[in-house]
């Protein structure tokens, strides 16, 4: 029997950890890889990094840690980013309590007792007061139902379970499927080892150049000197890291003038591109502005006008779908061993023993990357069998669609928390600020219960609707109910199309959380 029980050792799971010892409970983690790091002990396709930079995608808790820690780029590569969680893993002695190659596979909230039963697929069996999902917004890997894919000779690869010991493509032909983040990271990498990269394309996203360098000594003396108050800015922010936000609409400022703006912001690189205005995601003529900057860098840069023109996306509006950052992922495609396959007119008829096949035409190739991404933010919450009060299932309850309050908690599931559940800012911030602000909002309310003698806290069915409503509205003030993104479920068939995170933005959610812990728990029933 333990305090509680944490799902996940990625950097939700390994603060969440940290804060509970540090409050005296005792705490068992599972976690279903070999090693802590989660994104980033699964995530190891070439060029997986970062987006977000790494002076801000980083811990805050421990002054020492950011003080003694030094990344050595602008946007690090994912085996920096795993042993930086390695390092906090050992540093503050994490590993002794968490269970690898585990997975959950139920936890069932016992009324008589009030605890939370949790079983694994290695037979563990724990209980526990609470029961903390740290199970990650995009860790549930996606692979499409596509025919014949049991007959290909080859090897395939998804870019969220990549081989620990890496993937040689020298000379090989290889096909990789999607052209999201993951897809845009890898293909210019891919591309420079393969005899011929084909690039099947549904949906051509917009893409930022990274601008990555060596992390520059001056800039990381500055922030280290002020360490305190970068991070402040961050968590009162709208995304979680500190971008120059501009306070004009982009239909305000002359033609020129916005031009030189998003140049501006094209040669500094990575996000906060949409920061550029107040109205980029609110604003579909303003959106266009800044949609068609990007087709004209695109154009600018694909030498090949029909190539250039299915690279430009045009079917949903800039920034709605995630933006993605690259290092020269359009010029690749001005490669003689690249070709750019649309399947968005024609989709893929079916992996073959020798390819992939497409409108008739089959493309030979001996490898296949899958980088179809991930049943977001809830997929692997449903992947376990949580049932609440009265054995209610919560795969019944967000049969419609995930409903939470605050992102963090769910009506009939007393003692249960999501770390960056739907219904909080979560993907659409950074990601490390928002881990450690629902670490922090979960600790001070488990030692909130405890001071007070109290056993239990759950959300009310009103408090709960009147969020589900509030994210709602927020959600479509936007423009991004347009797009079929993965925000609102539309890359799973069959999964409810809502806007699943918060976008009210890091800062105004922080408040609303820290004024309902104020007002001792406001919407929570809290019981002995
Ligand atoms: C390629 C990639 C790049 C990204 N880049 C950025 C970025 O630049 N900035 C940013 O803010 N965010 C980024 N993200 C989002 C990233 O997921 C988060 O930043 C962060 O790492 C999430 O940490 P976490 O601990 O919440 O979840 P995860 O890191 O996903 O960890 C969850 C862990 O839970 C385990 N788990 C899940 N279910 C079970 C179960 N049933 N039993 C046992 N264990 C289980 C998983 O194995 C996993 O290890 C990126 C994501 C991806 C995939």
């Amino acid at each position: 029997m333990f305090d509680a029980v944490i799902v996940g050792a990625g950097f939700a799971g390994l603060y969440m950890l940290h804060r509970l010892r540090g409050l005296g409970l005792t705490a068992r983690v599972y976690e279903a890889g070999k090693g802590v790091g989660g994104t980033w002990y699964w995530n190891r396709y070439p060029g997986a990094r970062c987006d977000v930079e790494s002076m801000d995608y980083s811990y805050s808790f421990s002054d020492e840690l950011q003080q003694e820690w030094r990344w050595s780029e602008r946007y690090s590569a994912q085996p920096e980013i795993l042993r930086y969680a390695n390092h906090v893993a050992d540093r503050f002695d994490l590993r002794k309590d968490i269970h690898f190659e585990t997975r959950v596979t139920s936890a069932v909230f016992e009324e008589a007792t009030a605890r939370w039963a949790v079983e694994t697929d290695q037979g563990d069996r724990a209980t526990a007061r609470f029961c903390i999902m740290a199970t990650g917004c995009l860790s549930d890997a996606q692979i499409p139902d596509l025919k014949g894919l049991d007959s290909f000779a080859g090897k395939w690869y998804h870019t969220g379970k990549w081989p620990h010991e890496g993937v040689d493509f020298t000379g090989r032909r290889v096909g990789v499927i999607g052209t999201g983040s993951s897809a845009i990271q890898s293909i210019p990498l891919i591309a420079k080892q393969a005899s011929h990269l084909y690039v099947f394309q549904r949906t051509p996203n917009f893409s930022m150049p990274a601008q990555n360098a060596p992390l520059d000594p001056e800039y990381e003396r500055r922030v280290k000197e002020s360490y305190a108050d970068f991070r402040r800015q961050a968590r009162e922010s709208r995304v979680g890291f500190v971008t120059e936000r501009s306070g004009d609409s982009a239909l305000a400022v002359p033609a020129e003038e916005r031009e030189r703006e998003y140049e501006k912001r094209w040669r500094r690189g990575g996000l906060g591109f949409s920061a550029a205005y107040t109205d980029l995601l609110i604003s579909k003529e303003a959106n266009d502005t800044a949609a068609r900057f990007f087709r004209e860098k695109i154009r600018a840069i694909v030498r090949d006008s029909a190539v250039a023109d299915l690279l430009c996306p045009q079917s949903y509006p800039l920034g709605t779908k995630r933006l993605c950052v690259d290092t020269g992922y359009y010029d690749t495609f001005n490669r003689d061993n690249v070709t750019l396959v649309d399947v968005r007119k024609t989709a893929i008829e079916a992996i073959t023993s020798k390819g992939v096949r497409v409108d008739g035409v089959e493309y030979a190739v001996d490898d296949l990357v899958f980088a179809t991404g991930f049943d977001a933010m809830t997929g692997a919450l449903l992947n376990i069998d949580i049932r609440g009060r009265g054995s209610r299932k919560l795969s019944a309850e967000w049969a419609g669609g995930p409903r939470t309050y605050l992102g963090l908690t769910v009506e009939g599931f007393p003692n249960l928390f999501m770390i960056t559940g739907p219904g909080s800012p979560s993907v659409l911030s950074n990601m490390i600020v928002s881990i450690e602000q629902h670490v922090d909002w979960i600790a001070d309310c488990v030692s909130h219960l405890r001071e007070r003698g109290l056993g239990t806290i759950e959300a009310t069915a009103a408090a709960q609707e009147a969020w589900v409503q509030h994210v709602n509205e927020v959600g479509h003030m936007t423009l991004y109910p347009l797009a079929p993104s993965w925000y609102m479920g539309a890359n799973i068939p069959g999964k409810p199309r809502v806007f699943m995170p918060y976008i009210g933005g890091v800062g105004v959610y922080r408040q609303k959380c820290d004024e309902v812990a104020a007002k001792g728990y406001e919407g929570f029933a809290l019981g002995r």
